[in-house]
């Protein structure tokens, strides 16, 4: 199963049905998904989390 990503238009395989909300990563374009439905398969493109760990 695979969706395509919304941002390079590539393909984006899945081994297994993924759950809403997991986040995969374009193999193609390196872009962190975020599947927002898992039937059919739609994603979208994560929020950039920015690793805070300051104080
Ligand atoms: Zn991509």
């Amino acid at each position: 199963m695979e969706t395509i990503c919304p941002e390079c238009d590539g393909p984006v395989a899945f081994d297994e049905a993924p759950m809403e909300g997991e986040i995969v990563e374009c193999e193609e374009c390196g872009v962190e998904l975020e599947v927002t439905s898992a039937d059919p398969i739609t994603v979208e493109v994560a929020p950039e989390v920015e690793e805070d760990w300051g104080e």
